[in-house]
């Protein structure tokens, strides 16, 4: 299968502070596929570290309160291009871009809210299936064809 990842999940310290968020058993399960990593924020132009971004009122701001969405837009679309012929995606629970199940609230006090992020939410419109890496037993099914 060919896979799509959120770079950051296969150890790449591409994340706002630098680190990585790297998963072994995600890894584990995905060794025997290819895997196309991704990150909507660094394909955006965003250098790292970076301020941290979070959605609020379907906007996506910095810290600091600048509105970055419209450059995380063409990050995002940049990205689906990448994993457009891919079987599904595996992304990063929380994040303002990849998020799958769960973002911050928008007021930058790590206060967890549902929703998705702003790519996850692409490629869910382009009908790609998105998992978080939470999502262990759900993407083993998947894997094994079942
Ligand atoms: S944008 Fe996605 S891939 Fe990039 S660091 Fe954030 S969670 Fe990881």
């Amino acid at each position: 299968m060919k896979i799509g990842i959120s770079a950051c999940l296969t150890g790449d310290k591409v994340r706002y502070d630098g680190t990585d968020k790297r998963n072994s058993e995600l890894l584990k399960i995905l060794k025997e596929h290819e895997l196309i990593k991704i990150c909507p924020e660094m394909t955006a132009g965003f250098p790292v570290p970076r301020e941290s971004l979070e959605i609020r009122n379907g906007r996506v701001y910095s810290s600091s309160d600048e509105d970055i969405t419209k450059k995380l837009n063409e990050g995002a679309h940049k990205c689906l291009k990448m994993i457009q012929d891919c079987d599904f995606v595996v992304l990063k629970e929380k994040s303002p871009s990849c998020g799958v199940h769960l973002i911050y609230d928008g007021t930058f006090s790590g206060k967890p809210i549902e929703g998705h992020g702003l790519f996850t939410r692409l490629c869910l419109e382009n009908g790609i299936p998105v998992y978080s890496e939470n999502d262990i037993e759900e993407i083993k099914r998947k894997t094994a064809g079942t």
